[in-house]
């Protein structure tokens, strides 16, 4: 069973899309934060634009490969399941740890290196969902270590592949 679902890109997606809803992030948040970034450059972009732009990158392999691997470690944060101090370390969200933005790099660089500009400024903002799930993952018994890189992280892959489709507009 394991197998068939690797080898099926529209079902790996669709666990990731599912994934991330059960962690209470929704396309349309992520899409908010895309036209955001974008909305300056490109006057004429809407929300559609941006949903499309999330699908596209949740179509990458290693994009749901960061998405499982980052949500199953934040759950079994929350549920004590880690050994030692590593269960500290991602519970905590401690500033010395930095995987959660290493394992993104995978997401951030789907779509080029300009994927890496937006996504240290998501970082550093933390626009609507993000700094939601950043305050929440604060809470006991709950922890958003990786999820807040994740969505940072698709939003600016997002951005980038929108600045590139519409580049191409221009020629
Ligand atoms: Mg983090």
């Amino acid at each position: 069973m394991g197998i068939n679902i690797i080898n099926a890109n529209n079902k790996m997606k669709q666990i990731s899309k599912d994934l991330l809803v059960e962690r209470g992030v929704s396309i349309e948040a992520i899409a908010q934060i895309v036209y955001d970034l974008q909305i300056k450059y490109i006057p004429k972009i809407t929300i559609e634009d941006c949903k499309d732009a999330i699908e596209r990158v949740l179509d990458k392999r290693e994009v749901q490969n960061a998405i499982l691997t980052g949500i199953e470690l934040d759950k079994l944060a929350e549920e004590n399941k880690l050994s030692q101090p590593l269960e500290t370390l991602i519970n905590s969200d401690h500033p010395l740890y930095g995987i959660d933005e290493i394992l993104v790099l995978s997401i951030v660089n789907v779509y080029g290196s300009i994927g890496f500009t937006n996504f240290g400024y998501v970082d550093k903002l933390k626009p609507g969902i993000i700094g939601k799930l950043d305050e929440e993952g604060k809470q006991p018994n709950k922890c958003n270590t990786f999820l807040d890189d994740i969505i940072g992280a698709i939003a600016a892959a997002a951005a980038s592949s929108i600045a590139h489709n519409f580049e191409d507009d221009k020629e």
